[in-house]
């Protein structure tokens, strides 16, 4: 028996604001999501890897890059109080997967292609599809050049969100090209906003030298339509750069995904070359974008490994299951089988016994469990078993046990029809209450 306090009851204590509980009610949907996720990936031959939440602050800094909104203002980052050293909790899993891929030498036999679904930390203002603690999944191909994986992982992405009953999902993508296609634009980009540089805010004017790329990223809306005249990009890049970004267009249309060029996406992050791309809706506000990746060629080198061409994603999931709600998908919640009604304490040690048995064949059940007001009656107990969805009760009764029998009541199909099986052999019975599949 549980003792009932007799103190003043202890202050509440709650999460982190825009950190979240993630409730049965919801979990459901997030198990589902992460089935389907593990059946596309197996099929496209990604193979999982886990990669610590905690990494060294110098992994963002260097690999995320010093000018990013996420290493400016984002991490969280702290320095351990027993040896000093600094560390961070990952706001993107990017860096840990490079970093892990050379620490583990992981390319040395050839590409490799990884996903990994886990927490994500970032110190934004908390709203809806933005939070302090969000997941993500992501898609990596380590050591492939060709614009082929480009279009493979976009296509992952892609088969993903339709396996999963999303639709209206845009797909946007642009050529960061190589680094020297990059500075020449970065010149003229500099002398561009120079020269309209009394319509710069604060942001733009200390992104101006150290990162003038990110302008183009501005959402400011006084500045649209002179950041729509800026120098474009795509206008900087030579034929091979040229050539890799078309047959990444051309493999995706072939496929049957619909796409866009954006100039202006240039994505958040420092790594990116060649190819970028996001996958928007516009049924989620502000907060459109699903996924967003693209080509990291230099990653591999800026963290101490060998030249590895790298490809990648990262999607909200948050977002997506936000997205499914607004489509009214709906997915199946997991009710079980079957609950088990056991009219008196003494029933246990038969009901649990059989209990086993049921779910070593494959049976889910739910049994009833006493609370602070006792075993509750059999009433009471059918009402549960009713709540919690099952198809099937199963009545453990002083006259059942004591004739070696258990009775299985039909809760779903209104015929209230009842039979008696033996409860001694529960594995010959077993199927009869497993949904079909
Ligand atoms: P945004 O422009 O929305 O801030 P981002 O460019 O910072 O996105 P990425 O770093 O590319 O996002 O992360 C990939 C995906 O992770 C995003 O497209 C989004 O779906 C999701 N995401 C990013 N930040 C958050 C957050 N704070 N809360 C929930 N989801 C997020
Ligand atoms: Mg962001």
């Amino acid at each position: 028996m549980v003792e009932k306090s007799t103190s003043s009851r202890v202050e509440k204590l709650y999460a982190v604001k825009g950190m979240n509980d993630i409730l049965p009610s919801d979990s459901s949907h997030w198990e589902w999501f992460e089935e389907q996720v593990r059946s596309q990936m197996v099929r496209h031959a990604y193979r999982n890897i886990r990669t610590p939440i905690v990494e060294p602050t110098a992994l963002f800094v260097r690999g995320t890059g010093e000018t990013t909104d996420i290493v400016e203002k984002e991490m969280y980052a702290f320095e351990d109080k027993l040896n000093g050293e600094a560390l961070t909790l990952r706001p993107e899993n990017t860096p840990g997967v490079v970093r892990a891929a050379i620490e583990h030498n992981l390319t040395y036999d050839g590409g490799k292609r990884l996903y990994y679904m886990g927490p994500m930390f970032r110190h934004e203002r908390p709203q809806r599809g933005r939070y302090r603690q969000f997941y993500q999944l992501g898609a990596e191909a380590l050591g492939f050049a060709g614009p082929e994986i480009d279009a493979e992982l976009m296509l992952l992405a892609h088969q993903l969100l339709s396996s999963l009953g999303v639709h209206g999902v845009r797909v946007e993508l642009n050529s960061l090209g190589v680094a020297s296609e990059r500075h020449a634009h970065r010149a003229a980009l500099i002398a561009y906003f120079q020269k309209h540089a009394d319509m710069l805010d604060a942001d733009a004017k200390r992104r101006l030298h150290a990162n003038p790329l990110r302008i183009l990223d501005s959402k400011n809306p006084a500045m649209q339509s002179m950041v729509d005249q800026a120098p474009q990009l795509l206008d900087f890049l030579g034929d091979p750069s040229m050539k890799h970004f078309d047959t990444v267009k051309t493999l995706l249309s072939a496929c049957g995904v619909q796409w866009s060029v954006n100039p202006r996406l240039v994505r958040g992050l420092d790594y990116y070359s060649h190819t970028v791309f996001e996958f928007i809706t516009d049924e989620l506000g502000a907060q459109g974008t699903l996924c967003g990746g693209g080509r990291y060629d230099g990653l591999f080198e800026l963290l101490g490994g060998k030249p590895t061409p790298a490809v990648g994603w990262g999607m909200g999931i948050e977002r997506v299951l936000e997205l499914l709600k607004v489509q009214g998908c709906s997915n199946v919640i997991a009710s079980p089988d079957a609950y088990a009604i056991v009219a008196e304490c003494g029933g246990f040690s038969v009901a649990m016994q059989c209990l086993r048995v049921l779910r070593a064949e494959g049976v889910s059940v739910q049994m009833h469990g006493s609370t602070l007001e006792g075993m509750g009656s059999i009433k009471s107990q059918f009402k549960r078993a009713d709540a919690s969805g099952a198809r099937f009760a199963l009545i453990f009764g002083p006259d059942e046990i004591a004739q070696g029998v258990v009775t299985i009541k039909s809760l779903r199909d209104g015929s209230g029809a009842q039979l008696t099986q033996a409860l001694n052999q529960p594995s010959l019975w077993a199927r009869s209450l497993q949904s079909p599949a």
